[in-house]
């Protein structure tokens, strides 16, 4: 029988809250119960955002929480290769074109489109003009190598075609349930971002890959990328691990807690003589 492989998977690029505390312990519990193994995933192919220090005080914060985890941590920053190497089978499959348009540019048109109801994903943002999709090579060529900036988007159309077939994933957790994916509703999505050759989607594909990861547990505000997720594994003949999309944990207002507040943070809570235990009982675990 194989064993169960979970993981946490935080961006270090601000202050870990009460949330994270919830996805970790819930991630650990499951874990145990099935006898399966704990990884860490640091998510750091920002290099703006993520920083060693706020790294290190993640990982302090998960020990002082309760968290154990196999050693080594893996680290997205340090394999940008094996993602380039993904991101040159899409390209070679043509279901990547290089987008130039830029924030400003996208608006315009948007605007010149006199739509009203514009396509917006998930999270809010508008999908991506189709108007480069039908750059011929040569045009594209020649920008690329005039040096002007692009990101690598899926043309979701053709993906969807070369897929052919209706996607679905399985929720495990109390409610056990087949869920049929809509990658459709996300548009052009971005795979390669404009400096760097990933984006969150496509890492997070290859690396639940790599590291035999069978079940992601982790906060229903990425319930809507499982989509995109199930579409790349499709893609690139991956296994898809099992899913549980948890509760948030919000603040008194009601609002999805912030890696920006400090309040919140673990680490404030814990200058503030929080235990750890009491963390446990705010979060429910
Ligand atoms: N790195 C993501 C985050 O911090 C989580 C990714 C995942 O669990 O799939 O929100």
């Amino acid at each position: 029988m194989t064993v169960p492989v979970f993981r946490f998977a935080p961006s270090p690029n601000g202050c870990l809250h009460l949330g994270h505390a919830y996805s970790a312990l819930l991630n650990q519990r499951m874990a145990q119960n099935m006898g399966g193994r704990m990884l860490l995933r640091m998510e750091d192919i920002d290099r703006e955002r993520c920083t060693p220090e706020l790294e290190h005080s993640m990982l302090d914060d998960l020990e002082w929480i309760g968290l154990n985890w196999e050693q080594p941590v893996r680290r997205q920053s340090e394999h940008f290769p094996i993602y380039q190497e993904a991101l040159d089978r899409l390209v070679k499959m043509e279901l990547v074109y290089p987008a130039f348009l830029s924030r400003s540019g996208i608006k315009r048109e948007i605007e010149r489109s006199n739509m009203d109801d514009w396509p917006r994903d998930p999270d809010g943002a508008p999908f991506y003009p189709p108007i480069e999709r039908l750059l011929s090579k040569r045009e594209q060529q020649t920008r690329m190598a005039r040096g002007d900036p692009y990101a690598w988007r899926l043309n979701m159309d053709r993906a969807l075609e070369v897929a052919g077939t209706q996607l679905i994933w399985h929720e495990f957790g109390s409610r056990e349930h087949k869920v049929n994916a809509r990658p459709q509703d996300w548009g052009d999505v971005i795979i390669a971002r404009r400096d760097m050759p990933t984006s969150y989607h496509l890492s997070v594909v290859i690396d639940d890959a790599l590291q035999g990861i069978t079940h992601v547990v982790r906060g229903k505000d990425l319930y809507h990328a499982t989509s995109v997720h199930r579409l790349l594994q499709h893609l690139f003949g991956i296994e898809p691990p099992l899913y549980h999309h948890h509760r948030l944990v919000l603040d008194n207002d009601g609002n999805k807690l912030s890696k920006s507040r400090r309040d919140t943070s673990l680490r404030s809570l814990r200058e503030r003589g929080i235990t750890r235990q009491e963390i446990c009982d705010l979060i429910g675990l």
